[in-house]
């Protein structure tokens, strides 16, 4: 395992090197740790495993799915303003791999002193049923498998058994945050998620306040796939990915 990881350490430390150059990654700290950890080229099919170190998103298969940029998926760490002990939904599990960032975060990993309570938790789930094995293996395979539950289905109705959640993270482009989302959410939580605009779409926060409003906060241009299920994208525009 160990060779096979030294495999891709040039690699992995340009690209480390690169994304501190040009601002995305702290040059220390717990985004900074958990991007180090986590072994991305674990994450993404055979076939683009040369490429697991390239700062572009990378399609898995078929299936319409991508695997965002880590430029990308590092800025999704930062806003979701994440903290040990926080219980967190992805909505797009996709390879698993932004969820392993994120239980990094929420459940650091080794020599760290945590105590049990502040070891948090991710729930990710996953419309696509190849992509819901996938994610599985690869978190199993990295040692992910105690801190992220995947769970297959329509993430708009998000998952209640764990509700209610510090933070929501939605990984597909959709119209507007979907209710079930926002009443799983805690009061003070934020819910990240790219929201088409017809011509682009742009990742925004909401925060929920107490009185169950959502506040936005619009954070930069981004480029996902649409957002499937009940509360998911309805859109005259085409994608084409
Ligand atoms: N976060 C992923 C990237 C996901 S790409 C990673 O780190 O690799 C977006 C994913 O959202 C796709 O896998 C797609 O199948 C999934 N998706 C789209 N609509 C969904 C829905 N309603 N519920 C669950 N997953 C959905």
């Amino acid at each position: 395992m160990a060779s096979e990881h030294s495999e891709y350490e040039e690699e992995r430390n340009e690209l480390i090197a690169r994304l501190k150059r040009l601002g995305y990654l702290p040059k220390s700290g717990p985004i900074y740790d958990a991007f180090v950890k986590v072994p991305r080229h674990e994450f993404v099919p055979l076939s683009e495993r040369p490429f697991a170190y390239v700062d572009h998103p990378l399609p898995l298969w078929d299936t319409g799915a991508t695997i965002s940029a880590p430029h990308m998926c590092v800025l999704i760490l930062e806003y979701l303003q994440l903290e040990a002990g926080h219980i967190v939904l992805e909505v797009g599990a996709g390879s698993g791999y932004q969820a392993a960032l994120i239980a990094e975060m929420v459940c650091p990993s080794s020599e760290s002193s945590l105590t049990e309570e502040l070891c948090g938790h991710v729930y990710t789930i996953e419309i696509h049923p190849q992509l819901v094995e996938f994610a599985r293996g690869n978190l199993e395979r990295a040692g992910y498998a105690d801190r992220v539950t995947v769970i297959q289905g329509d993430g708009t109705l998000g998952y209640p058994e764990a509700a209610p959640y510090d933070r929501i993270l939605l990984t597909a482009a959709g119209n507007a945050p979907p209710p079930p989302l926002v009443e799983q959410l805690k009061v003070g939580g934020i819910l990240c998620m790219p929201v088409d605009q017809g011509s682009y779409q742009a990742m925004m926060n909401f925060v929920k306040q107490s009185d169950g409003t959502l506040k936005k906060e619009h954070l930069t241009e981004v480029m996902f796939v649409p957002l499937r299920g009940k509360f998911g994208l309805v859109s005259k525009k085409r994608w084409f990915f």
